[in-house]
């Protein structure tokens, strides 16, 4: 092996959004020194394009007057479908106000409580002036009260650049351009990871005491996706490859209702959240007749699935990219557009040359967030290997179960991001860094014989390319909104073959440096691993929870399903190997949701 860099540190986050930043600064406070790794400069990862806000109870608006850390929970937990760890969501719903007002602190610019009165649903809302100039609130979808802090609603932008500001003045190491491509491991403790940069291509080796795996989501595994083209989940997939840590619930991908047609960007559910409305071919809000009481604002899984519901009994408005719905907020008037939701104003204009004060958006559900990953215990240790943590949207802590709601995600990174990182910090102190050379060098080994395999050009004819395409398709076609057998084991099968044939990729180009062909040749196997995690857990939950929702077992089934898919990938295997275990339940035994009874129907949307 020629040379190589070599960086030990105390701690190692993989991953500079949020949630990697926020455990970072809690590490570093404690004396530990920390590297940040990032595929990109950390400002640019996909937490900055969060739009709406994130939850915590505050109870300052007068829409969420009586709010507390127990409604929040109770949301959480029937949002959820309960399929989250009820102990994770206590302890995240009574600390996310206290990370709320120390992020004001460190100055995130949030939108406060203001003396004007508004018009809500046809009512005039009136603030308290006592708490006129506090951090105000924005209703979403799935919550009893008012609960979404924002900014405008470019919540994600302000708290990254904050935060992304506290790294800096603790004086954190960050190495952006590079990609982690595995873990230094000896199947049972972590010591680090091998790393490849985006700028040379060369490979460099990180041995921690502590390594966390911070990375997103996976979205760009499916063809329409809100997420931003560097979440292809790789973290998740490196923590698979390992044959030891087991994912959580892939199964369970949550869609949002409004991907703007046909580039599919995020339009916030603050949109709705503010009294935008959902509106037909015929201009009809046909929302109020599936969902009488939440409308617009039950679960996202449940929009979703009337939004599709709807579609297919007739009333979607065609256009050459599929039919869609349309989204309306110009009764909130310019004033209120141009200023509380003046990103998503900005997307409408430049994307699709549309002014949505004055036309309607035309929207589609769009897959959008992971509530699977790696599975961890409720400090953020990872199952399977000491010194190895998780966290964000990468892991499966798990706070959203088989539904997230809006907003309790960008709160989830930074709640956890303290909590966790406290714990990283503590159990850190204890542990000294023992990993021999022979070790780093086997793991390095591996990865450079898979590039020089690809760079030789003797590993295969598949075209990466064509590879990727098919994953997405199939996914997108077999393993959305709606579910059932044959698709699902159609889906199985195809990504069985995608991956045998992944291990045959020949590329195109010469891979040298930094290629991006080759970059996406040593990431795919990977991709299709999860994909295989997400179809083949789907396959087998017979019964529909939360956003998984299964045609053919229509009924959530407490008797034989209240319990965790945990998807291992042992060395050599083909396909992932499924075990389960029981969710925590510690407080609120499973009931009804309130909303999105799965087999309802609308029964007054007009005829076509
Ligand atoms: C458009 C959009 C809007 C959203 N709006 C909201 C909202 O209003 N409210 C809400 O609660 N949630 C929202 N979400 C969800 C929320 O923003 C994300 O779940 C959350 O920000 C994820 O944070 P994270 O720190 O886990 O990951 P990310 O912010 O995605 O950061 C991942 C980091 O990992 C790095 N990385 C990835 N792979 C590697 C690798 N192999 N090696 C090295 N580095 C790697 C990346 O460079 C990046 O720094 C939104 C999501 C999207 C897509």
């Amino acid at each position: 092996m020629g040379q190589y860099d070599t960086f030990v540190t105390d701690v190692l986050v993989i991953g500079a959004g949020l949630a990697g930043e926020r455990a970072a600064i809690e590490s570093a406070r404690n004396g530990l020194n920390v590297i940040l790794l990032s595929l990109v400069p950390p400002r640019r990862s996909h937490s900055s394009a969060a739009q709406g806000g994130m939850q915590a109870a505050l109870g300052n608006t007068a829409m969420g007057k009586g709010d507390s850390p127990d409604v929040h929970f109770l949301d959480t937990v029937k949002g959820s479908d309960w399929g989250c760890e009820q102990d994770v969501a206590r302890l995240f719903a009574e600390t996310a106000p206290i990370v709320m007002r120390e992020m004001a602190h460190w100055g995130v610019p949030w939108s406060r409580v203001t003396t004007e009165p508004r018009i809500y649903d046809g009512k005039e809302i009136h603030e308290d002036p006592q708490k006129v100039g506090l951090i105000a609130a924005r209703n979403f979808g799935g919550t009893a009260k008012w609960r979404t802090c924002y900014t405008s609603d470019g919540t994600g932008h302000t708290v990254l650049y904050t935060m992304d500001s506290m790294v800096q003045k603790y004086g954190i190491t960050v190495h952006d351009r590079v990609e982690a491509l595995s873990l230094i491991h000896d199947g049972e403790t972590c010591y680090g990871a091998v790393v490849r940069s985006l700028r040379t291509g060369e490979l460099s080796v990180y041995t921690a005491k502590s390594t966390v795996i911070a990375t997103g989501g996976y979205g760009r595994l499916y063809g329409a996706s809100t997420n931003a083209v560097i979440n292809e989940g790789s973290g998740m997939s490196i923590a698979m490859d390992t044959g030891v840590v087991p994912l959580g619930n892939m199964e369970a991908v949550q869609f949002h209702p409004t991907g703007i047609v046909p580039s599919w960007i995020l339009i916030t559910e603050g949109a709705r959240g503010d009294g935008g409305y959902l509106l037909d071919k015929n201009l009809y809000r046909f929302m109020p007749d599936y969902e009488p009481n939440k409308k617009e604002l039950a679960s996202r899984d449940v929009v979703s699935r009337r939004m599709m519901q709807h579609i297919r009994a007739g009333f979607g408005v065609d256009s050459p990219y599929g039919q869609h719905l349309w989204l309306d907020i110009r009764h909130l008037g310019a004033k209120h557009i141009n200023t509380n939701l003046r990103e998503i104003a900005t997307i409408c204009r430049e994307f699709n040359g549309i002014d949505p004060v004055h036309e309607l958006i035309p929207v589609r559900p769009t897959q959008h967030y992971s509530m699977g990953g790696i599975r961890t215990n409720i400090h953020g240790q990872a199952y399977g290997l000491k010194n190895l943590y998780a966290l964000g949207e990468s892991a499966c802590w798990d706070l959203h179960g088989f539904n997230r709601l809006g907003g309790n995600s960008l709160a989830e990174t930074v709640v956890a991001g303290k909590i966790i990182g406290e714990k990283i910090a503590e159990f850190t102190k204890d542990v000294s860094l023992n990993v021999s050379t022979s070790l780093v060098e086997e793991h390095l080994h591996l990865q450079q014989g898979r590039i020089d395999r690809l760079r030789s050009q003797k590993s295969g004819k598949e075209n990466v390319y064509d590879l990727r395409n098919r994953m997405e398709n199939t996914l997108s076609h077999n393993v959305g909104i709606f579910r059932t057998e044959g698709p699902l084991q159609e889906a199985v099968d195809e990504l069985r073959e995608l991956y045998e044939r992944s291990q045959s990729i020949g590329l195109r180009g010469s891979g040298a440096g930094a290629d991006p062909e080759l970059g996406l040749a040593l990431r795919l196997p990977g991709m299709i691993k999860l994909a295989l995690s997400i179809a083949k857990g789907a396959l087998v939950r017979q019964e529909s929870r939360g956003s998984h929702f299964r045609e053919d077992f229509p009924k959530r089934d407490d008797v034989n399903w209240l319990k965790r898919t945990l998807a291992y990938w042992p060395e050599s295997a083909k396909e992932p190997d499924l075990k389960y275990e029981p969710v925590t339940i510690t407080e609120l035994p499973p009931g009804d949701r309130g909303y999105g009874e799965a087999t309802a129907t609308s029964k007054s949307a007009p005829t076509k």
